[in-house]
Formats: C-alpha cells, structure tokens, sequence
C-alpha cells in the first residue's frame, strides 16, 4: 500500500514512521509513505499556502489551489481505490473499522491541515472524507494522520510478523468476543514486588487460560469501555 502525506511540515514525519512496526514494514517493501511539501505546488515568491479567510474572521487558511494541484499532479489519473482523505476535527471519528476499510485502498492521500483549517472546496470537492481522531482539536494534521498511518499499516498483509496478531487486538474480533478490548497481559517476573501474576496463565492449560482470558477481556471491557459491550 502506498500512502502520501501533504503537509506544509514534511520534517514533522522523520520521526512517527522511523521506528518499529512501521519502519520495518516499509524496509521489507510492505507499504511505502510518500511525504509531499505543500509549498511545491506554489508559484509565487513567498511560497504562499494560505490566504484570509471570506468574511473577516482570525487566523489564515490553507488555499484550496495547491491543494487541487498536488493531489492531481500525484495521482494524474485518479482510480476508484485512490483514496483523499482531509485529517479534521469536524470528521467523521477515526475507529478500528474505519480503519480496516481503508487498509483495502491501494493508496491514500492524506491531507494535513493547519491554521483554522483548509478551504471548505477541498472537503466538497476533493476529499472522498474527512476524517478526526477525536473531539480536541490540534494544531494541525500531522499528528493525526501519523495515527492513520500507523493503525492501517499494521492491518496489512506481512506487516506484523504474526498474522493472527492484529485480528486479536483490542476492537477488532478478539476471540473473546467481538469489538471487545484485549485482555490483559503479564510478562515475567511472575512476583513483581509482591504483586502476583495470575497462576491459571503459568500451569500450562490452554483451555483453562483461554477462559481466564475471556473472562478478564469481558470485566475490563465492562469496567472501563461499557459502551463496546453491546
Ligand atoms: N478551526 C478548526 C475547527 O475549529 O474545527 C480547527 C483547525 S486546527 C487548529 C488545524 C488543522 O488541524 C485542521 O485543519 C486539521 O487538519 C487538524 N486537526 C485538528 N484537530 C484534529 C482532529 N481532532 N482530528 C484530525 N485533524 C485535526
């Protein structure tokens, strides 16, 4: 999968994919990340992006122009499963399943935007949507659409070394139950100053362990995500 990422910060993006899951993924030729400076669809002295906006109002916003130009000069000829995607805090909220639906694009576009936001003409008649990772708003897209990157790449194929691994986290079907949240884990010392990690997962028995880990994904999911027991 190929993802680009428009932005007015390019160097922002040295950090979030250089580590991890992601930077392995992309050494082994699994997806490729495309970073885009905005200002190289400008033609003016200053490189300009943003403009004020109609009406009177504070701050700038980023002209739908350069927008409209990088994305047509990346994607000529745009096909059905190139994907814009405008990373906002009036989207439609970014979750597990959406998600999993984009990780099915063969590439996505995503726009970050900064200032008071991005000519409304950039959602009405470029981006297939718009997408929030929250109700907060941040100073920008960069951040958000670091998320996006990073929680569709994981969804591809070969991107984790245990393929099972991904359908096993928390929202996606857990094998304790669908939409759930994961089910707690321990690692060693089994007596960690004093506090005991769960005899049933060190005696061996799979059956007994995987209902111990049923049961303690529904008391977490009820105790902290109500809301995902339904
Ligand atoms: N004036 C806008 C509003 O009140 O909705 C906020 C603009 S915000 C300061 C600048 C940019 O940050 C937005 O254009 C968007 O790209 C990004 N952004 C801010 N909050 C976001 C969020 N929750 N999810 C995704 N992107 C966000």
């Amino acid at each position: 999968m190929i993802f680009h990422v428009l932005t007015i910060f390019p160097e922002f993006f040295e950090g979030p994919f250089a580590h991890g899951v992601v930077k392995r993924a992309k050494d082994a030729g699994l997806l490729d990340i495309r970073i885009h400076n905005l200002r190289d669809w400008t033609s003016d002295r200053h490189r300009t992006v943003d403009d004020r906006p109609f009406g009177g109002a504070e701050g700038m916003v980023l002209k739908a122009e350069p927008i409209f130009l990088a994305v047509e000069s990346i994607w000529p000829e745009r096909k059905p499963d190139q994907k814009v995607v405008l990373l906002s805090a009036q989207g439609r909220m970014f979750d597990q399943a959406t998600a999993n639906r984009l990780s099915g694009e063969a590439e996505l576009l995503l726009i970050c935007g900064r200032y008071e936001g991005v000519d409304e003409r950039v959602a009405e008649h470029l981006a297939d949507e718009e997408i929030s990772i929250g109700n907060y708003v941040l100073s920008g897209g960069e951040l958000a659409a670091a998320v996006v990157v990073d929680t569709v790449a994981r969804l591809l194929p070969g991107v984790l070394g245990n393929q099972s691994s991904a359908a096993f986290e928390s929202f996606q079907d857990t094998g304790h139950g669908e939409g759930l949240l994961d089910c707690p884990h321990w690692t060693r010392p089994a007596d960690f100053r004093g506090w005991k990690a769960p005899e049933v997962l060190l005696n061996g028995n799979h059956e007994e362990i995987r209902r111990f880990r049923k049961r303690t994904a529904l008391e977490k999911t009820a105790r902290l995500r109500p809301d995902l027991m339904k």
